[in-house]
């Protein structure tokens, strides 16, 4: 059989890797959207590197969208076949596809104004039609086409999905519904194991079980993201997200601002608030999540307990729902959104994008960021050109909406969240294959990190690491 690697190579967005059997069975691992802007993966998500309709089926390891998100365009492009995942990626990912979704929608009404105003202007680039008119990647109503074909898998029982393909799925402690994806292929009388990482976790976080590695495989894909990196060590989490509340909403009166994803990130935040407030240490003062895909998100946590650490299941024997506590109020409406720009007095915002460039965070950055009362908390990584990351990097001005605005605001930063494993972490879950990979590729990193890991393993005894370039085959 032979493995192409058709997205993140040497790359951290966009996993989309394709296996070829000998029989000439396709079955796809992930199915990413790349979101960055480099000139050279401009047409990256238009191009599959394979003919969708020639699937057989796909597995996807988890529902975040550089993993998920081009699943609605392989469907549009001709994909039929079964989409094997969790219980809790299945529902994630219809939630997590419909605002991508709406973001492609409106990205599409955004790049075609500006193309009427190059038209007006006569300044068409060359790749450019007078008549071009400008598609959305998918829509709405491709989500709702693909949901039929997502089909659940339960965790760590073998699944037949046929006489030659056997489907191992384990926790990857990653995010809800996280897998590592192990196959046994039976091919020419033998049977070759591979094995897809998926985003590998990390062990001692709250409301997720630790990761779970995979058994002794032939083949490894492994991401490679925090390759060269080594995580702080935890510090007490409760307590420093209470000092940082107490300073900031009690000391000065202000509000604390905090921009967080929408899945994990958020539910992390309250549920260590809604612990301090069952403790009776959470200051009383207003909570609120301005975010309607965090509420969804967090909907779905509810809905899938069987994804909880041993920890959440015995702290809700004494409090039924650790995501919602007195003083949290959840924000759906745009309206009630808006209301809280004239909010007086201090309370905690948590709302997404976790970068502060797109979605709702933006306004309350820009309503707050200049007053010396109010904080604003970043809990991970920023690129560096987003507002979050501009505003960790220490800059004493910001531009948003156009305007730029003084940073006054206090600036708290805590990277003890990170849902990726550091490279300790990493190689703690992939130690078990030493002896029997006979090959392990190297997926969703930044070239720097992944040799540096690459260095790591081989020191440490693999046999043979590979990172492979986009669109590369190799022969298993
Ligand atoms: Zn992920």
């Amino acid at each position: 059989m032979k493995i192409k690697f058709c997205g993140a190579a040497k790359e951290v967005t966009g996993s989309t890797h394709l296996l070829i059997l000998e029989n000439g069975r396709k079955i796809l691992l992930d199915c990413g959207l790349y979101q960055g802007h480099e000139p050279e993966f401009e047409n990256f998500n238009d191009n599959w590197g394979f003919i969708p309709s020639e699937l057989d089926f796909m597995i996807l390891s988890h529902a975040h969208i550089d993993h998920c998100g081009r699943l609605p365009k392989l469907v549009k492009d001709g994909f039929s076949g079964k989409i094997y995942c969790t219980h809790a990626t299945k529902a994630l990912a219809v939630i997590m596809l419909t605002d991508s979704a709406k973001i492609q929608e409106m990205d599409a009404v955004f790049e075609q104004k500006r193309l009427e105003k190059r038209k007006r202007n006569k300044s068409f680039r060359d790749n450019e039609q007078p008549t071009q008119k400008v598609e959305p990647l998918y829509r709405e109503e491709d989500v709702i086409k693909l949901i039929p074909q997502l089909t659940e898998v339960p965790y760590d029982n073998w699944f037949q999905i046929d006489e030659e393909v056997n489907l191992l799925l384990r926790d990857a402690g990653h995010i809800l519904g996280s897998a590592n994806v192990s196959l046994a292929i039976k091919e020419s009388g033998k049977t070759i194991n591979v094995g897809f990482s998926g985003d590998i976790g990390r062990p001692n976080r709250p409301i997720l079980r630790d990761p779970i590695p995979m058994p002794e495989m032939d083949f490894v894909i492994s991401e490679s993201t925090y390759g060269n990196r080594d995580h702080e060590s935890a510090p007490n989490e409760e307590l420093k997200l209470l000092e940082i509340i107490k300073e900031v909403c009690v000391e000065n009166r202000g509000k604390l601002i905090i921009p967080a994803f929408s899945l994990g990130r958020t539910q992390e935040l309250v549920y260590i608030m809604d612990r301090l407030s069952s403790e009776g240490r959470l200051p009383r003062i207003p909570v609120y999540v301005d975010s309607p895909l965090s509420i969804n998100a967090t909907t779905v946590f509810m809905a899938h307990p069987e994804c909880f650490d041993e920890d959440l299941h015995n702290y809700m024997l004494t409090d039924s729902n650790p995501f919602g506590f007195n003083g949290l109020r959840y924000i759906r409406k745009a309206e009630e959104s808006k209301q809280l720009n004239e909010f007086i007095g201090p309370c905690v915002i948590i709302s997404a994008s976790g970068m502060g460039n797109a979605g709702r965070i933006r306004h309350h950055l820009f309503n707050n960021i200049s007053n010396p009362r109010n904080g604003v908390l970043i809990v991970g990584y920023c690129a560096p050109q987003t507002p979050g990351g501009i505003i960790r990097s220490g800059a004493d001005s910001l531009k948003l909406f156009g305007e730029r605005l003084p940073i006054h605001a206090k600036v708290f930063v805590m990277d003890s969240f990170s849902a990726h494993g550091d490279r300790n972490e990493m190689f703690d879950f992939l130690k078990n294959q030493i002896d029997s990979a006979k090959n392990l590729f190297l997926v969703h990193g930044q070239i720097d990190a992944q040799e540096s890991f690459r260095t790591m393993l081989l020191n440490a005894g693999f046999s043979k690491v590979t990172i492979p370039n986009l669109m590369e085959e190799h022969e298993l």
